[in-house]
């Protein structure tokens, strides 16, 4: 990770993918690190695995913002346990499934 910033520990893959995604959609290239320690070693999950976003050091500052907001946002995006389907924060149940979020605080 020669020259990139960190930024972000994700507490794992599912949400450094979200992370990454809302940050490219916002023009900011992310790298990642720490996805498939938990395959190699063969004992954790994936989804248990700290996973380290990282960004160019000129977009530190404004990848920070959005992190930011996203913590600070009422909900994240979230994926149904039932049907994987990526659902929007603002819905509380699986518009795929019906399946209801009740993981969501
Ligand atoms: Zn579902």
């Amino acid at each position: 990770m020669e020259n990139w910033s960190q930024l972000y520990k994700a507490a794992n893959a599912l949400e450094a993918h979200s992370v990454k995604g809302m940050l490219e959609s916002e023009g900011i290239e992310v790298r990642l690190s720490g996805e498939g320690l938990g395959a190699a070693a063969g004992e954790l999950p994936a989804d248990v695995v700290e996973v380290t976003l990282w960004v160019a050091p000129a977009q530190l500052a404004v990848a920070k913002s959005f992190i930011e907001h996203y913590q600070t946002a009422d909900r994240p995006e979230w994926h149904c346990q039932q049907c994987g389907e990526m659902n929007e924060g603002q819905f509380e149940i699986c518009w795929q499934c019906g399946w209801e979020n009740d993981s969501a605080d």
